[in-house]
This record gives structure tokens, C-alpha cells and sequence, in this order.
């Protein structure tokens, strides 16, 4: 009888079923500062959805579980090779197989990086307003991880921008959802049950988007507080002043300086507003008119200054985007800096304040430091932690995501569960609510091959921890 490796080989060919030394060390983790490393047992790398199928048929007969891998780019230790798994990379799918100008959508495979369907539509003045802070991200994770974002306050997450979808069950059926309309009210929307479920559900395999005319121009704030808690009590009123900026972001002054000097980025901030200054605004706003745009630019820096900003800066083209640019690289500078763990708790957008001293309080109490930036516009506040000992660390964490959820918010916003805070989620998250996504993954998974152990215990393990 053929083993799993021969049939694989079989259906796809020794250079597309990769094993040992052929395994790139890329395949064996994401970018979770604590998730386990190690080599892939086998990786495959289909074509089509129709192979997706097959190679879900071999691992149910075999046992094997099966995690999809996009670009790796993921913060949770999801997509981390299972012992004895199968690893399915979607390198070779990565195509945009239909910018539809009319519709206002793209139809792509789940290995098309984000920049690179951002350079295609580019050349037809449209967007996708997804832009996690790392652009190599692919399709399929980020549909996966329902990511977030810098431009999530003015048009969502990846769920409001997830049309529809061609995926491979847990069973090896192929469904099709959605489509390219904006509403449909015909059944369970089995989109939104399979975007931001971690490759647990179900493998996507096509993903039609949803797409925005790109506006020509954009201007950038920056303001210095001298405290978060100004700047998280000015982020309501800026919101609610129908500036409807496109990025909203709060930065503290050890992230600031870490960032900026990575970079080597000169802002012109005077050396007095700079030492007063313990953490920084930055507002984006767009506009298809760059008359209109100065006079929003204008009406948002008075609103700013009359919140308690010590000054307010516009910045030049090439700043801002060094700015920006900056802050999308703050995970690496957290980590080159020695951060030992990366969260990205959400509150309400009002509770940040209140969020943030508990937070300081906690880190206090466990002899830890905690510096974040994060998406103040959504309440997605990113937290750098430096605590080496892993019990303190964790118990740090349990504490911080506590603080979190009594305030009415979730463990993560925008990275996901993974491996890595799965235990923190299922201790937080109610049983009720717990056995229903086990009943649902069942559904989809029977045999729960899907990415076992990513946000919900494999299923082996949670008939006895979760009653349903
Ligand atoms: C510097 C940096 C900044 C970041 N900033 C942000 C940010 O601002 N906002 C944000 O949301 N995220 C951010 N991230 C996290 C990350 O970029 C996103 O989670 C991204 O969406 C993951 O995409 P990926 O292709 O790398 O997925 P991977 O890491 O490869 O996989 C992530 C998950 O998706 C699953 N998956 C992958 N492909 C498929 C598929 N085809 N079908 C089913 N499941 C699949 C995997 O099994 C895994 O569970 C950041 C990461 C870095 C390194």
C-alpha cells in the first residue's frame, strides 16, 4: 500500500512535495516571538482548488493534520508546522485572476502578496484598503487572520472587504460563497464564518475582494501629547468631528524613538516639545481634492490643538511616508530592542485610557515593561512586552487580557489566537460560546485535520475540557 508521501508524490510531482533538506527553514515558523520552530514533515504546493481536495483526501485517510501556510507573516504561531502534518503553501497560487473594474472587485488566489495586488491596482486608480503593517502578507493569511490594519478606522477589516470565497472544507468538498455583490441575504453567511478562523474551517483557495477608488492625495499630522491618555481622549472627539481620517494611530515616546532611529528619521520636532512629549498622534487624512484636503489638514490641526496638543506638525510627503513606514516596522524594532512577547488587545476606542493604566499598574506589579503603539482610532492597542521569565510573563499576560475583556474588549483585534494565546482565549472566552465553535468546526472538519491546536484545542483533547 502507497504511504501518504508516495500518494502526495504521486499527485503532484517530487518538485511539488517537498520533504528534508528541500524544505525551506521560511516553511518552518511565522513571525511569533514564541512559537515552537521546527521543520515541516512534508510540504506541498498545490495549483489549483481541485488538488487542495486531493491533498485533504490523502491526509483524512491517513490521520494527518493539515495547516495552510500563506506568507508567514502572522504574529500567533498559527500557520507553525504540526508534528506529523502536512504543510500547504500557496506560492505557486498566487495570481490575480480578475481586476473587475465595474464591480469594483478583484478576484485573486490566496498566495498573491498584498503588495502585489496593490501594485496592480495602482494602474486602475482602485484600492484594497487592507494594509497590515507587513505587506508581504498573502491573501489567503490575511483573509485567514481577518486582518486589520493602519486604514481600518475609515474602511474596516479584511471581513468587510471578503466578498466571497472558493474554499476546501475539512471533508474535501469545494464550496463556493458570495459572490461579487455587497449583500446577499440567502443563508448562513459562510464567508464570515471562514474569514478570521486561522485555517481551522476550512482552506481558502480563491478570494474575491472588495475594492475603493484610491484617493490622489493624503496629508499627515503629527501631534505630541504629553500623555497617552490625552491622546486617547482626543481620538473620540476626532472621530466623532466627521474628519473621517484614514489612519489614526497613537505612538508612546520609547516606541517613537526606538522606531525613528531605526530609520534614521528626522520629524523637525523642537528638542522642548520633544522631552514634554510622552507619546504622539499621527492622522492621515485622504481626499480626491487637494483644495479640500487643506482645509480639512487646516480644521483637524486647530481640533487637535484645542484637545491639549503641545504643537502640531504637517508633515512633508517624504516624512510622512518614512513616518508611516516606521510604524509598520514597530514589531521589528520591538524585537530587535529584546521584546520577549507582542499582544494586540481591543477595547472600545473610549476605554483606552483606562486600559492603558491598568496595564501600567500590571506591569508594575510583575516587574515587567510594556511599551505599545497602536491602532487608537479601532482601540487596538499594541503592547511590546519585556518580561523573560515565561511564567511571569504569562501571568503578565493573563492579567493584561483580563483588563481587556472587563472592559469590554477581546483578547486580540487583528492577530489572532494561534498557538500562542489560545490558552488565554479559552480561559477568558465563554463555555457556551466555546462549545458552539467546537460543534461548528465539526461541521467543516469532522475528522479535525484543520490546523489542529490553532485558537481551539484539537478536537481530541476538547470533548473532555469543553462541556457541549
Ligand atoms: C511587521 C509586522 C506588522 C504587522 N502588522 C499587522 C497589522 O497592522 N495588522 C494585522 O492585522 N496584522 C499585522 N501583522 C500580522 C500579519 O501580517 C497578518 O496576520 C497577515 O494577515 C498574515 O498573512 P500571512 O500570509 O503571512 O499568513 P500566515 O502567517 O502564513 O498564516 C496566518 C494564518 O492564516 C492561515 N492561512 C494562510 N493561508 C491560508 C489559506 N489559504 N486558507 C486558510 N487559512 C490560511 C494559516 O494557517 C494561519 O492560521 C503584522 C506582521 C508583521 C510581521
Amino acid at each position: 500500500m502507497l504511504g501518504a508521501l508516495d500518494k502526495l508524490t504521486a499527485l503532484l510531482g517530487p518538485a511539488r512535495t517537498l520533504t528534508g533538506a528541500d524544505v525551506s527553514e521560511d516553511d518552518w515558523h511565522d513571525e511569533s516571538l514564541v512559537a515552537h520552530w521546527h521543520a515541516p514533515d512534508i510540504v506541498v504546493l498545490p495549483h489549483s482548488a481541485a488538488e487542495v481536495a486531493e491533498i485533504i483526501a490523502i491526509a483524512r485517510e491517513f490521520s494527518m493534520p493539515v495547516t495552510a501556510r500563506g506568507s508567514g507573516t502572522g504574529l500567533a504561531g498559527a500557520c507553525v508546522p504540526r508534528d506529523g502534518g502536512i504543510l500547504v503553501a500557496f506560492r505557486e497560487m498566487s495570481g490575480i485572476l480578475e481586476i473587475d473594474v465595474e464591480n469594483q472587485v478583484a478576484v485573486v488566489q490566496p498566495g498573491v502578496s498584498l503588495r502585489e495586488l496593490d501594485d496592480a491596482l495602482r494602474r486602475h486608480g482602485l484600492v484594497y484598503p487592507v494594509f497590515p503593517g507587513e505587506s508581504s502578507a498573502s491573501a489567503g493569511g490575511s483573509v485567514a487572520t481577518n486582518a486589520g490594519g493602519m486604514r481600518a478606522v475609515k474602511y474596516g477589516v479584511t471581513r468587510h472587504q471578503v466578498l466571497g470565497l472558493e474554499a476546501v472544507l475539512g471533508t474535501g468538498e469545494i464550496i463556493r460563497t458570495g459572490g461579487k455583490f455587497v449583500k446577499a441575504t440567502s443563508g448562513y453567511d459562510l464567508t464570515q464564518l471562514i474569514v478570521g478562523s486561522e485555517g481551522t474551517l476550512a482552506i481558502v483557495t480563491e478570494a474575491t475582494l472588495r475594492l475603493y477608488p484610491r484617493q490622489p492625495h493624503a496629508a499627515t499630522v503629527l501631534a505630541p501629547f504629553r500623555t497617552v491618555a490625552e491622546i486617547a481622549g482626543a481620538v473620540p472627539r476626532i472621530v466623532q468631528s466627521g474628519a473621517a481620517p484614514m489612519i489614526l494611530e497613537y505612538i508612546d515616546m520609547m516606541t517613537m524613538a526606538a522606531i525613528t532611529a531605526a530609520r534614521g528619521l528626522e520629524l523637525g520636532i523642537g528638542t522642548a516639545v520633544k522631552e514634554a512629549a510622552l507619546a504622539y498622534l499621527v492622522v492621515v487624512l485622504e481626499s480626491r481634492d487637494p483644495v479640500r484636503l487643506d482645509e480639512d489638514i487646516e480644521s483637524l490641526g486647530d481640533l487637535i490643538t484645542t484637545l491639549g496638543a503641545l504643537d502640531v506638525y504637517v508633515l512633508p510627503a517624504g516624512a510622512a511616508a518614512g513616518l508611516i513606514a516606521a510604524r509598520e516596522r514597530a514589531f521589528f524594532a520591538a524585537k530587535a530592542a529584546g521584546a520577549n512577547e507582542i499582544i494586540d488587545t481591543v477595547v472600545p476606542r473610549a476605554q483606552i485610557p483606562e486600559f492603558l493604566a491598568q496595564v501600567s499598574a500590571i506591569a508594575q506589579d510583575t516587574g515587567s515593561m510594556v511599551l505599545g503603539c497602536g491602532h487608537a482610532g479601532d482601540g487596538n492597542v499594541h503592547l511590546s512586552v519585556f518580561q523573560p521569565d515565561p511564567e511571569r510573563r504569562e501571568r503578565l499576560l493573563r492579567r493584561v487580557f483580563e483588563a481587556g475583556a472587563g472592559l469590554g474588549g477581546a483578547v486580540s483585534g487583528e492577530h489572532g489566537i494561534g498557538t500562542d494565546k489560545r490558552a488565554h482565549f479559552l480561559a477568558l472566552e465563554n463555555p457556551a460560546k466555546l462549545a458552539l465553535m467546537h460543534r461548528i468546526k465539526a461541521a467543516f472538519d469532522p475528522d479535525g485535520i484543520l490546523n489542529p491546536g490553532a485558537m481551539l484545542e484539537p478536537s481530541s483533547e476538547a470533548t473532555s475540557a469543553v462541556p457541549g
